[in-house]
């Protein structure tokens, strides 16, 4: 038997896997993930990851938490920190995107449209990392104390799920907002296209008139998304912890970006400006909720 039998089962459900794999390439991105872990320990902010230990008997340890922790009983205990641990954050991210993907493939299912909108603002050049993350969930506040939006917003027909992302520019961590829109079956396309316009113009407003601010009257990117791309998709919605990693160990893109890529970095070329990057990420991103489902999503499920 070749498994044909389950293959054309799913295939008549049309169902997708998004379930995590426990394959080599993940295992062996799990092990470098803890070296990384191994490497911040003794620089981390957050006191909760220094103490984080996530060693089971599935896994092997890197070297260094075999020499620290020879000594010692240690029990497995993850800090769960969502934001700041590599392999706690990864862990949560994990599960996130696994729910994302089911539910998203779900809603498309039942006739829902998905579209994606990307909601960026200019600051002002003295405005901090904390202060931009701030003024970018202040601007998503007054977005929704805008009748004309809200009241679509507020039907079950439009759905969001949306994600706080940060990129790492002239010393300061910059947020912006992805935002994937689910229509309903009912909406019909110039109501769409309306709502989508709407937001842009009333953000725009919002920014042009909040202090922390820089006016820009450009039409926030936004497009349609192909129903089938789920996984591409996910992969670009949750690349913030992302790593990669091949035969010889972690790869490091030409540019840093993500948090994760400053982390990596500095745990490869024990580089100090970017670990001062991550070490300004981890208290950036403190109580940042960096996936949100809304209300009616959850509700709808
Ligand atoms: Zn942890």
């Amino acid at each position: 038997m070749n498994g044909s039998h389950s293959s054309s089962f799913f295939g008549v459900l049309n169902v997708v896997d998004h379930d995590y794999k426990s394959t080599p390439a993940a295992r062996k991105a799990a092990f470098e993930i803890r070296a990384i872990l191994e490497e911040l320990r003794d620089f981390t902010t957050v006191s909760a990851v220094s103490r984080c230990f996530p060693y089971d008997y599935r896994y092997s340890w890197p070297e260094l938490a075999k020499r620290r922790f020879s000594s010692q009983i240690v029990y497995y205990n993850r800090c769960k920190n969502k934001n700041a641990c590599p392999v706690c954050s990864r862990v949560a991210d994990a599960k996130a995107r696994r729910d994302f993907s089911y539910e998203f493939d779900r809603f498309v299912h039942q006739g829902y449209r998905p579209y994606w909108q990307t909601y960026e603002t200019g600051f002002k050049p003295e405005l901090d990392s904390r202060g931009r993350i701030e003024t970018l969930n202040d601007l998503w506040r007054k977005l929704q104390q805008v009748k004309t939006f809200t009241r679509l917003l507020k039907t079950d027909q439009v759905l969001n799920f949306r994600v706080t992302e940060f990129t790492y520019f002239e010393g300061v961590w910059t947020p912006h907002f992805h935002v994937v829109w689910l229509f309903g079956p009912e909406m019909r396309q110039g109501a769409i296209d309306t709502f989508l316009s709407v937001g842009s113009k009333v953000w725009r407003n919002k920014q042009a008139n909040h202090p922390n601010c820089i006016a820009s009257t450009r039409v926030l990117h936004s497009g349609k998304l192909d129903p089938g791309s789920t996984r591409p998709l996910a992969h670009y919605l949750f690349k913030c912890m992302f790593l990669k990693v091949d035969e010889h160990g972690i790869v490091l893109s030409r540019y840093l970006k993500t948090p994760m890529e400053y982390l990596a970095g500095f745990a490869r070329t024990a580089e100090v400006e970017y670990l001062e990057a991550w070490l300004h990420y981890e208290q950036t991103s403190r109580r940042v909720r960096r996936y949100k489902f809304s209300k009616a999503w959850k509700a709808k499920l």
